[in-house]
């Protein structure tokens, strides 16, 4: 989406140098007789620890992987010994690593080679995008990329072939929408995939078609997405692991220590085993087993049961299913209570037969697994809730974190339900960024009332319920600044709406760090091992180069990091100018 920004974005944190703070080793020991010395010492901070009993201090020691110490200069200058690295951060914000809690990682970090779409305006930049990339790819056999949204292709909002056939009469062309919900083919990619006019659509899928001669006009939704998909050539595990690796630095480049898969990593465990045995894995992963419609098979439970017993550890852990029971509200595929607003012969079915859904959940509930649901109009949303507060009743089980995905509305009848039953709504900030497609497609779509109740992270929490963040990567940057920015105003980068989109959902700075931090944490049950500057937790750490509770909210989404330390190992520094 949402986002004329996201590419600026990238952009700019490319090309940014940045002061940094200086890292350099003692070469005398100065430490006190009863203190162990630190691994690393940041010195001179304003830290933001999320402990509510200390929330504030000046530095941390770091040792074996874990917060040490956190308090006074004076006091944290003791940990100091031989071999102690020492990291001024001259004053600079320090904050616990950022979890993003909706990521499609092995998709976003291929994507990452793939031609990018995001920003563009209308069809004739895009097209000058594809073209400057096919150029510079000439050996490529497909021309492959994401990023296009609804709104370019304004009044129809569906892309059509011949925009890509005038430039591309040969070679095939597959672009998926920013979202990943609907694709957009050319005619070869479309005769390559074997799709005509006699194609039957693909369950909870739909080849678009021309409605007068009922050939395909190249927009694919949903499942019809994996027609074309399936004939890609697909990467090899040695271009798949480069993928990850420079997806691994794109992250903590961005403060990341910690993300939540939900969706097309499982596959792709053992890739990132490996990257640990070769001690690349600088990121935290938590992997969800992807559970297909229509119904739970005894291989998807033993799949889900030999990976977690295989992975369960702070780096890797494979302990969550994700479900999907709808789509998404610019295609109408979102299933809602009531017919959308725009084309009342719409309400969008779910992926699901609820009972099979709830049934497979109760299975899953009673092993202990965490659920993930994907669920973005108000009768998904009631349908995840359902099944889960059915779940726990059946099984007397407690606690289980289990979370909604998305939330993007919600019936006025469900809000207090996610903190009685405990359920966590895991939303994407900078999905509700009100750019063309969310006030011009999205809210169109829905109609003014539902629309009232767009990402409403807010109301949610004072109705006692917890909310945590993420980006659902590719489908925007991972880049977590512009979100916390986003959710802060409510409004574009450029200020826009100038009341802001539904205002009265802004969090405070400290209510939208907690969204990638302690609640992030608290979302993936791994609240007492991370997600705050607590001693004894993971040293997992960043350093920013603004202090973003005091600047204008406006520049939030320009913030860099300049150190990121994930189990106490510094895996990004940024470069000095
Ligand atoms: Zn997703």
């Amino acid at each position: 989406m949402r986002i004329a920004v996201k590419l600026r974005l990238i952009l700019t944190v490319l090309v940014c140098f940045v002061a940094v703070p200086r890292v350099t080793q003692t070469v005398f020991a100065q430490q006190s007789a009863r203190l162990a010395p630190a691994d690393i010492l940041i010195m001179h901070a304003k830290v933001y620890t999320l402990d509510p009993a200390k929330p504030w201090a000046q530095a941390v020691a770091i040792r074996k992987g874990k917060i040490v110490a956190v308090g006074r200069d004076e006091e944290i200058e003791k940990y100091r010994g031989i071999g102690t690295k020492w990291i001024d951060a001259g004053g600079k914000l320090v904050l616990p690593g950022f979890t993003d809690c909706h990521v499609h990682f092995i998709s976003g970090s291929i994507g990452l080679s793939h031609v990018l779409l995001e920003g563009a305006k209308n069809v004739a930049e895009i097209q000058q995008r594809l073209r400057s990339y096919a150029q510079q790819h000439p050996d490529e056999p497909w021309i492959l990329g994401r990023g296009w949204d609804y709104a370019m292709f304004a009044p129809e909002t569906l892309p059509n072939k011949k925009y890509l056939d005038e430039i591309f009469p040969d070679k095939p062309v597959f672009l998926r929408g920013y979202d990943g919900h609907t694709s957009w083919a050319n005619s070869k990619a479309l005769a390559l995939a074997g799709i005509d006019k006699n194609t039957p659509d693909p369950a909870n899928g739909q080849i678009v078609r021309d409605p007068l001669t009922g050939e395909a006009t190249g927009a694919l939704k949903e499942r019809a997405s994996s027609l074309v998909q399936k004939i890609i050539p697909k990467p090899d595990e040695v271009a798949k692991l480069r993928a990850l690796r420079s997806g691994i630095k794109w992250a903590n480049q961005n403060g990341l220590t910690r993300v939540h898969s939900a969706g097309g990593d499982f596959e792709e465990l053992a890739l990132y085993d490996e990257l640990r045995q070769e001690n690349q894995l600088t990121l935290r992963f938590t992997i969800a087993y992807f559970q297909d419609p229509p119904e739970l098979r005894k291989e998807d439970v033993d799949a889900i049961e030999a990976a977690r017993k295989k992975y369960h550890d702070a780096w890797i852990d494979a302990d969550a299913v994700k479900f999907m029971v709808d789509g998404v509200v610019e295609s109408h595929t979102a299933s809602l209570l009531a017919p959308y607003s725009d084309d009342p012969s719409k309400m969008g079915a779910l992926f699901w037969d609820p009972e099979k859904y709830k049934a497979a959940v109760a299975e899953f509930d009673k092993r202990g697994l965490q659920i993930f649901t994907h669920a973005i109009g108000d009768r998904g949303v009631r349908t995840a809730l359902d099944a889960y507060e059915s779940a726990e009743k059946g099984n007397h089980t407690k606690d289980q974190r289990d979370r909604v995905e998305h939330v993007e509305t919600i019936s006025s009848e469900d809000i207090q339900r996610f903190g009685k039953l405990g359920v966590i709504a895991s939303m994407q900030p900078l999905h509700a960024n009100p750019d063309d497609d969310t006030l011009n497609v999205w809210a169109r779509n829905l109609g003014p009332d539902r629309a009232s109740r767009a990402w409403i992270w807010n109301t949610i929490r004072a109705a006692g319920g917890r909310y945590a963040f993420g980006s659902d990567w590719p489908v925007v940057t991972l880049n977590p600044w512009m979100g916390i920015q986003t959710a802060v105003t409510r409004q574009t980068r450029e200020g826009l709406p100038k009341d802001g989109f539904v205002a009265s959902q802004r969090l405070t700075v400290a209510q939208a760090v907690e969204g990638y931090t302690i609640g992030a944490a608290y979302a993936g049950r791994r609240e007492k091992t991370e997600g705050s500057i607590v001693v004894d937790k993971a040293a997992d750490v960043i350093i920013v180069d603004r202090n973003i509770f005091e600047i204008e909210p406006h520049s939030i989404g320009d913030t860099k990091v300049v150190v990121t330390i994930v189990g106490g190992k510094v895996v990004y520094e940024a470069e000095e100018k």
